[in-house]
């Protein structure tokens, strides 16, 4: 016999199975509901199905399933029974059930909830007497059948254009009755709608509505596991890096009513403010609402504190009068529940030591909890409370950086609009700032056209009426979101803060025309295709692009580097090729340049013309002719670097790239060419076909240049050093460091270590002067990587080039993976994308083996990774791990990289 499993938790006053450290099991949400039951907090009781089930039902299908729990869903449902004094399918008192998705991430609507299940024509009537209050039974049928129709029978828009089918229905009955909000919608109107809704799933779908409330509970339990699988939910598990194996667990739970009348209503809260961080207590909530009415935008919700209600007010042009009058806050309109509220939110902000997110019901005059996780956040916001949690005393130093998610900086490195371009700016409406950000854009109103237009490379702001977890993909390439309804609570804040995306929420003046593809405000129609930028901290639409500037490492964010200094482990350096460069590599706290590649100064200006003559150049001395030509803007660019760099560390990396790519491939820039060289377009032609390589990446590049050439590597070391002794006579502290690539025998090494040593000793000859300076190499090709330690005899230091070493490792091109990568990925085939994120088990083992090995032949080598695995924290843990001197990454990666170094610092401590 097999050892029973057991698939369903209960949790409520008598007995609760589950509790928080059970995610993985039970869902974040079940864990939670558990957990808070256990604190001692009102939550409707209920069982959990266990994500393992979600798994069984994926495999083996529904059957499988019932026979599996249904045993154990017969004792649930029987455990809420017992606490909750009412049966289910009592046609005179029925207790009535939710039915609720989560998986161990939260997943913010992206997967179904159905409430009031257990109705039927029957049971709507007992109820209606129970409660006495037939509107409220009859609006919990609406519901019902609504939600159900939707996610277990299927019954959903058929094109983008359309709206939702139950909504067209609502909205006739609405225009019918002259009304237009869902309160004033009487008894025989949500009659109407609910014989409306049937007849229309009957129509449409080809059954009948479930009477059988046994039915329907099997049925959504069923398709909140289907609903694992889809679209939008597998969107929001690409984006976020959600294994498909997880599954969700189901959480099935006894009713509480928001909709009972104007004792009654239900909302959103955050302990924190989700988008600036700011530690103020703040939500919105509905009278006489129910589930999602808060978050879908179809009424303008209302604040949870007085003090957030005075802010909206001032936000959206409402008079204190008016605000007091129709939009109060519960802090004045319920006073008891919102102490009560506050006390739980306290209570639950300790418990887990950091923001919340809770969702509530209040049923006449009680409060309810439904749900609390730690809740999304901006990037600033994130940096914000970990470090006033810290000074707080709530969290230590290490939690506080664990806090941050390093990818997340990227937000608070993203450019602010120019303050001086804003005053001549033109507003031309105002929204909620729902998440921070200045972005700028043409306007789309699809989310697929917002992807389309990306693709094409062009900049979109989406404007939608309201979003739904559909538009996911468009919101996640789109510069900025902008929508007509909505709080800040709405499904386009919060997924937006979630992406650190910038977000304006309920503009009010805005009118979308989705058919005409315009937006109408303040008198002008903008239409598709139009720029507007966004203020996502304040809440304003402009008009036209408002020019930006780079941001700031002030505040707390300065404060948060500064502390992962002090843990981290490894060093920080940037790859800068330009003076520009390297000053934004220093304001954004790099220890120097791991790399610095010269032939990006090839190109500039009229440079290229000079590294052509070379190119074409029949013999040595017309080669060194035009190097002549080089060696001074190469000197300068140097010069500029040092002196950013001043005391820090420098590496320059000789030429690397293949000569073909400084020549035209196509015949009007070969004209081009051929007319400013003065020579005959056939000679021109003739060396870029000399030039052409079967396989360029292992052709004619790196240092077979260099010893092909010796001249090339003889200008470029004479630059580097007459640069450096240059800057020192001005007083700059120069630590030059030159890097010979691609080297894959230590006779390469040898051979342009001669070269440049030589022109260092006539140069310092010259000159009556010396200069210290470190002579190293790339261990890039997986032969330097095996005779690291021969080659560690000669070279004072080593630069994993992990792009190459991957490249010649994997045996297959990052611009060639295209194919098949991304399907191998899907696959399995690679865990991770192996240019992303360096392949520790092979590649890393090359790493690990060089490391070792250079170390031995050179006990004080310095040793650091130049490739773009350097900005990686998943890399960057590695790297940690093989006890590197430094990574090295692009400018605005640095902060990443000082924050993931001391991650990796933390997380590796014995
Ligand atoms: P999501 O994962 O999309 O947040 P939830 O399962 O939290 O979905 O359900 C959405 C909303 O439905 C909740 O915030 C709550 O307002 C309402 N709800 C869910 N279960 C119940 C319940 N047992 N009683 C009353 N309202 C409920
Ligand atoms: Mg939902
Ligand atoms: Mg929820």
């Amino acid at each position: 016999m097999p050892t029973e499993t057991k698939n369903i938790y209960v949790f409520g006053a008598a007995r609760t199975d589950g509790d928080a450290k059970m995610k993985n099991l039970l869902g974040g949400k079940g864990a939670n509901l558990a957990e808070m039951c256990r604190l001692g907090i009102a939550v409707p009781s209920g069982f959990t199905i266990c994500t393992e089930v979600c798994t069984v039902y994926t495999e083996k299908g529904q059957d499988a399933v019932v026979k599996l729990i249904e045993a154990e869903m017969l004792k649930g449902v029987a455990f809420v029974e017992q606490e909750m004094g009412k049966k289910f399918g009592d046609a005179s008192d029925p207790l009535l059930l939710s039915v609720r998705s989560g998986s161990r991430a939260s997943m913010p609507g992206m997967m179904d909830t159905i409430l009031n299940l257990g109705l039927n024509d029957d049971a709507v009537a007992g109820l209606a007497r129970k409660a006495g209050n037939e509107r409220f039974a009859w609006d919990s049928y609406r519901r019902f059948v609504q939600m159900y129709g939707d996610v277990v029978m299927g019954l959903k828009p058929v094109s983008k254009e359309d709206h939702d089918p139950f909504e067209v229905v609502i909205d006739a009955v609405k225009e019918k009755k002259g009304v237009q909000l869902d309160t004033e919608l009487d008894t025989n109107d949500l009659k109407e709608l609910v014989q409306r809704f049937k007849g229309l799933i009957r129509a449409r779908v080809g059954r009948e509505f479930p009477t059988d409330p046994w039915e329907q509970l099997w049925g959504a339990v069923m398709a909140v596991f289907q609903s694992w699988n889809n679209d939008r939910a597998k969107v929001y598990r690409e984006l976020n890096d959600i294994p498909e194996s997880w599954g969700t667990a189901v959480n099935v739970q006894a009713m509480v009513f928001g909709n009972l009348g104007d004792h009654s209503g239900t909302g959103v809260a955050f302990t924190r403010d989700a988008g600036t961080g700011e530690d103020l207590f703040n939500g919105e909530f509905l009278i006489n609402a129910q589930g999602e009415d808060v978050v879908a935008g179809i009424r303008t919700p209302q604040q949870v504190t007085l003090e957030g209600s005075r802010r909206w007010a001032k936000l959206a042009q409402v008079s204190e009068d008016e605000r007091r009058t129709k939009f109060p806050s519960l802090e004045e309109l319920m006073p008891d529940i919102y102490q009560q509220l506050v006390a739980a939110e306290k209570k639950l902000e300790k418990h887990y030591s950091d923001m919340q997110d809770i969702e509530f019901t209040i049923q006449e005059g009680r409060l309810w909890m439904l749900q609390t996780r730690n809740g999304k956040r901006t990037g600033s916001a994130m940096v914000r409370i970990a470090m006033e949690m810290l000074r707080q005393g709530i969290i230590d130093e290490k939690e506080a950086l664990r806090r941050v998610s390093p990818e997340r900086l990227n937000e608070l490195l993203h450019p602010v609009f120019d303050p001086a371009a804003i005053k001549s700016a033109k507003s031309i409406a105002h929204g909620l700032p729902a998440s921070p950000g200045a972005a700028s854009g043409q306007i789309v109103f699809f989310a697929d056209e917002a992807e389309e237009w990306v693709r094409k490379g062009k900049a979109v702001i989406l404007v939608r009426q309201e979003t739904s977890p559909e538009d996911l993909r468009g919101m996640s390439v789109a510069q900025g979101i902008l929508t007509a309804r909505g709080g800040m609570t709405s499904h386009a804040a919060v997924v937006a803060r979630g992406m650190g995306k910038c977000c304006i929420s309920g503009a009010g003046s805005v009118h979308v025309d989705y058919h005409a593809r315009s937006m109408a405000v303040g008198g002008k129609t903008y239409k598709e295709g139009d720029w507007i930028s966004l203020d996502g901290s304040t809440g304003d639409v402009y008009e036209g692009r408002v020019t930006t500037k780079e941001a700031e490492l002030t505040g707390d964010f300065g404060a948060l580097m500064d502390l992962a200094d002090s843990f981290k482990k490894l060093g920080v350096r940037a790859n800068a090729d330009t003076p520009e460069d390297a000053k934004v590599a220093r304001a954004f706290g790099a220890k120097g340049i791991g790399l610095c590649r010269t032939e990006h100064m090839f190109f500039q200006g009229d440079r290229i013309r000079a590294v052509r003559e070379m190119i074409l150049a029949e013999d040595e001395a017309g080669r060194r002719k035009a190097l002549a030509k080089l060696l001074p803007m190469q000197r300068s660019d140097f010069e500029g670097i040092f002196r950013e760099m001043n005391g820090l560390p420098v590496t320059i990396r000789l030429l690397d790239p293949p000569l073909h790519e400084f020549v035209p491939h196509d015949e009007a820039n070969q004209k081009i060419m051929a007319h400013e060289m003065n020579v005959p377009l056939g000679v021109i032609k003739m060396r870029v076909d000399d030039l052409h390589e079967f396989n360029p990446m292992m052709g004619h590049r790196g240092c077979r240049l260099g010893i092909t050439y010796p001249e090339i590597t003889e200008m470029q070391a004479r630059a580097i050093l007459e640069a450096g002794l240059n800057m020192k006579a001005q007083g700059i502290d120069v630590k030059a460091e030159i890097m010979i690539p691609l080297v894959g025998t230590v006779r390469e090494f040898n051979a342009q270590a001669k070269v440049i040593r030589q022109t260092a000793a006539d140069v310092f000859a010259q000159r009556g002067e010396q200069l210290d300076y470190l002579l190293g190499t790339m261990i890039e090709t997986p032969r330097a990587a095996l005779i690291a330690d021969s080659i560690g005899g000669q070279a004072q230091f080593f630069s994993f080039g992990t792009n190459d070493l991957t490249q010649m490792t994997m045996g297959f091109s990052r611009d060639d993976s295209g194919k098949f990568l991304p399907s191998y990925l899907k696959d399995g085939m690679y865990e991770r994308d192996p240019f992303q994120s360096i392949d520790q088990k092979g590649v890393g083992l090359l790493v690990q083996m060089a490391v070792e090995k250079g170390r031995k032949a050179r006990p004080d080598i310095k040793l650091g990774v130049c490739g773009e695995h350097g900005g990686d924290p998943l890399s960057i843990d590695f790297f940690h791990r093989t006890k590197l001197n430094y990574v090295s990454c692009s400018p605005f990666r640095v902060p990443i990289a000082r924050l993931a170094a001391a991650q990796a610092a933390i997380d590796n401590e014995a």
